[in-house]
């Protein structure tokens, strides 16, 4: 790996990255088609990192599926696939830690306690593995974007961070490698998010800017459906991830439901747009057809 980034940086080439934990769908898709756009190589990473699952996460069952994943990325343009073993991460004697401490301390950061250390590092770690130009990320997992902003801004690290937009299924559903864990009985649940996503949308059009109002009114809708239970939903700023209760600046509601026993998150940014097309704020407020 790192013959193959210095030989390509000798030459003046520009690298873009793909950090990943593999069994692609469209979103994965969706950074390695930018990243073919923005660098003259494209490397993209596979790993299930062991150190960002807690304990009784989904480490073990996470889904893997090495040589569909290696024809998707190939189909698109990747040029080297890295998938390192755990042995070559952390040997015996690894004890070095990336902690970014503010930006962690809540949504994801508070319900999964470690696993933003689990995440900086490791992407610390590829980093300089990769030695990347650019590295691109989904804003689907948000407070991961920021970790990690934050992080190559604070260690000096000389590296592009790119966010993409979250890319979704038909219905609404943000693209997830864990959506293969929702029953056929869960599925229509898993909506909740991204319809309330746009209800939080449709309300701050109509002038609505207290976000205590904004929440509580999504938190009602998306009680209404059944196997639902509300890990987290906030109004955050963009930068800092503190709360807000007034929306002013740059403002994400950030969501985190349990369905069944998936966690799914979710987040809008308010003003931006939202590719929920197939369903009317109206209606969705109103008669979610689970009912
Ligand atoms: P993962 O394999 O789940 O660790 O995700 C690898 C990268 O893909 C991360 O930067 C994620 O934010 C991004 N990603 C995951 N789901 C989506 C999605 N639906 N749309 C865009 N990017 C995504």
């Amino acid at each position: 790996m790192l013959v193959f980034s210095e030989s390509l940086r000798n030459k003046g080439k520009k690298i873009s990255f793909v950090p990943t934990m593999g069994y692609f769908h469209e979103g994965h898709l969706s950074l390695m088609k930018e990243g073919r756009k923005r660098g003259d190589s494209l490397v993209v990473s596979i790993y299930v990192n062991p150190v960002q699952f807690g304990p009784g996460e989904d480490f073990v069952r996470y889904p893997r599926d090495f040589e569909r994943d290696r024809k998707l990325a190939e189909d698109v343009g990747a040029n080297l696939i890295f998938c390192p073993e755990n042995e070559e991460m952390y040997p015996e004697h690894y004890q070095t830690f990336v902690d970014v401490e503010e930006v962690t301390r809540d949504l994801c950061g508070f319900s999964r306690p470690g696993h933003f250390r689990g995440v900086a590092t490791v992407c610390a770690k590829l980093f300089h593995i990769v030695k990347p130009h650019v590295a691109i990320f989904g804003k689907k997992d948000f407070q991961q974007l920021v970790t990690i902003k934050r992080m190559v801004q604070d260690l000096n690290i000389v590296l592009e961070v790119v966010g993409m937009p979250t890319v979704r299924e038909t219905d609404g559903l943000a693209m997830s490698s864990r959506n293969v864990y929702l029953k056929a009985h869960e599925r229509e649940s898993a909506l909740s998010l991204s319809r309330s996503l746009v209800i939080a949308k449709g309300l701050y059009e109509d002038g609505e800017r207290d976000a205590g109002k904004i929440l509580g009114e999504i938190e009602k809708y998306i009680k209404r459906y059944p196997y639902t239970s509300i890990d987290y939903a906030k109004i955050c700023d963009t930068t800092t991830l503190k709360d807000v209760e007034y929306l002013e600046g740059e403002a994400v509601l950030a969501l985190a439901v349990k369905v069944g026993s998936t966690r799914l998150i979710d987040n809008y940014v308010f003003g931006e747009a939202l590719d929920i097309y197939n369903v009317s704020v109206q209606e969705s407020a109103i008669s979610p057809s689970v009912r």
